[in-house]
Order: structure tokens, then sequence, then C-alpha cells
């Protein structure tokens, strides 16, 4: 049986995880492992993880999906509360929430608790999608500190729209706004993400909190995680199911997209938009067969794509097929998709076995 396979590499993790380390060393790290962790396994990263500070999710589900796999660091909730019985259960499971809305605020305020919250105070600095706006934020920041359900000192949190932007003046901007109020309270901090990390010393403050890094994927157009010093941590891998002769001028697939310029051989690998590779992946678009490249012929089917081996190729049936990883930055695959690869490394779907090396 050949199993299409993501293979997660625990040692590439802990090591993306001290070079960050080395970019901010006065400052704690939240490993942000929403979404599954970015598609790794959400609980195995975190274990893996475990000179972690904390924790950042996005759902409330995530967070105590991690507490009964008996994660006891701190977990962030990024998007805070949903509802009112949401305070209840960060209380109960000793989660901390951001608080970015005045509806949220009022529930923590009516609670009744057994123990008070850690709360973050969301501040928008520029992102306008979650957190109070400059004018606002005094008064809710006094409200909090006046409440018997929050935690003292709080923490204060921001997001960056645009750190990967190296020409942007819009993160000067964020990092300011940021630290004026941050200054001039008393409470500790968190504002980079994976681009602030690398590129903005002024937005490291007491913590910062890396996603897309950890994974050994790049943050940036036109780079990848290796160009940063980083190692991939997914690798995406199939194997060949059948080998064929076509001859110059056979099309191939679905719609005849692709037409054999020459008497070749094509592979059919057992991966498709069915496990979570993209449908929209041009012709030639590469994978990795016994340490060469080679292109897609065709539209990617649902459990299958074809690729062009070339006419002297020598592989057989059962070879193993890399789609992104080790030896194929996942960055040059979501480029030519015209997606990040944020969204490639997530998507994947159940049937792709996940194996923790
Ligand atoms: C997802 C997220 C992060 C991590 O972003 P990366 O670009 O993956 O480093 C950090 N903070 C918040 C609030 C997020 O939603």
């Amino acid at each position: 049986m050949q199993k299409v396979i993501a293979s997660i590499d625990r040692e590439a993790l802990r090591y993306n995880f001290r070079v960050i380390k080395s970019h901010v060393p006065e400052s704690k790290i939240i490993a942000v492992v929403k979404a599954n962790a970015y598609g790794h396994g959400l609980l195995e990263v975190a274990k893996t993880l475990s000179d972690a500070d904390a924790y950042a999710v996005a759902r409330i589900e995530e967070a105590l999906e991690l507490r009964s796999g008996g994660i006891v660091k701190p977990i962030i909730l990024l998007e805070g509360l949903f509802n009112p019985e949401d305070v209840q259960v960060v209380s109960a499971s000793n989660l901390e929430t951001a608080v970015g809305s005045w509806e949220q605020l009022e529930w923590i305020e009516k609670a009744h608790l057994q123990s008070p919250v850690k709360v973050w105070m969301a501040l928008n600095t520029g992102m306008h999608r979650l957190g109070l706006n400059e004018d606002e934020a005094e008064e809710f920041y006094s409200r909090l500190m006046k409440s018997e359900n929050v935690v003292k000192p709080i923490g204060l949190i921001s997001h960056l729209s645009c750190a990967d932007d190296l020409s942007s003046d819009y993160t000067k901007k964020q990092i300011e706004v940021f630290r004026r109020f941050a200054s001039a309270h008393e409470c500790h901090t968190a504002l980079a993400n994976s681009a602030g990390i690398l590129s903005w010393p002024e937005s490291h403050t007491d913590y910062v909190r890396p996603g897309i890094i950890l994974y050994g994927v790049s943050p940036y157009d036109g780079k990848t995680g290796e160009d940063l010093g980083l190692k991939p941590v997914m690798t995406l891998k199939s194997n060949l199911i059948a080998v064929r002769k076509v001859r110059k001028g056979d099309k191939v697939g679905y719609g005849a997209t692709w037409t054999a310029s020459r008497d070749t051989r094509l592979g059919i690998v057992a991966m498709g938009y069915g496990d979570g590779y993209p449908r929209q992946a041009p012709n030639g678009t590469p994978v990795l067969i016994n340490g060469r490249i080679a292109g897609t012929a065709g539209h990617v089917c649902m459990d299958m794509m074809a690729i062009d081996l070339g006419p002297d190729s020598t592989d057989r049936v059962g070879d193993e097929v890399i789609l992104w990883g080790r030896g194929l930055p996942v960055e040059k695959i979501s480029e030519l998709v015209g997606t990040i690869p944020y969204e490639l490394i997530l998507r994947l779907t159940d049937r792709v076995v996940k194996e923790y090396v």
C-alpha cells in the first residue's frame, strides 16, 4: 500500500524555533499554532515546540484540544470571545484571550467567574480588523483595569498588516501607535508576526508571535524559507502508480490541455486536488522525482496527476514523488498557482496521512 504522506520533520521545527530565538533573544515566543498548526498537526506541533513560552490559536476549540492533550503552558485566543459563554470556558480552562470589542468587554465585566481571566487588549494600529481604535483605547483600558474579572496587569496586542513589504512605511506607523500606547500604560506587549520578527526590530516587544516561519516557510513574495535560513517542516509526497509512453502530439488529461512535443514517458502520480494539491497548477509545475525536477502535464485530476518524465527516463512504478518540501520549496508552487504558501500547506485534506519523523 502506498500512502500519500505529509512528512512532518520535528527537528526542522525545533531548528526554526532556534533561528527565531536568535532573532529575538530578548523576547518571549508565542508559537502560533492556529488552523491545525498551519496544517502540520496542532497537538504534535505544540508538543514538539516545548520551548515555546506560550501558544496562540484562533478558536476556543483549538485551545481545548491543546489542554486536553496535556499542554499546560499559556494559550492565547487571538480572535477573542465569540459569545458570553466563552468567558466561562476561558476561565475554567485557564486560557488567555484577546479582547478587541466593547461587546467582548461587556461579556467579561458581567460574567460570574470562579477565577479572573487573563486578557490581551487588542489595539487597532492600522489593520482595521479587530481591536480598539486609538481614540477609544484609553476608556477601554481603564474599564478592563477596573473589572474584578480581569487579571492585572493586562497584555497589549496588535497585528501588523504589511510587515512583509519592506518598502512601505505603514509598519513604522503601526509600531509607533503601538509603542505610544504601551509606554503610557502598564502592560506586557506582543506585536511582531513572522515578517516583523525578521525585518522590523522595532516591533520586537515583550512577546513575539511567529507563525509561518516556524514551519520553515517565507512570509515574503519571491523568497523561500531556505533563503531566510529556515528548514521546511512539511514534505508532501506520493508515488508513481503508472508509467506510460506517449507519442509526439498525444494530448493528456481532462480537456486535453497538454500536448506531447516529442515522444516521451509520462508518470502518473497518486496526488490530486482531492488531497489538497492545487488544481490551478499550470502545465510544467515542478515536482521532484529521483533527485530531478519534472513538470506536470495536463490538468491535475481529483486523485491523480501526470508528469513528463522525459524520453530516456528510467523511473518506475512505486518511485517516490515529492510535491513540495525538502528540495522543492512550497513557495515555488504557490507562486505558479497564484496564491500564498500559507494556503497550500493548510488545505491538505484528511486523505493525506501525516507522518512525524
Ligand atoms: C496568524 C497570526 C500571526 C502569525 O502570522 P505569521 O505571518 O504566520 O507569522 C500572528 N498574530 C496574529 C494575530 C495572527 O492572526
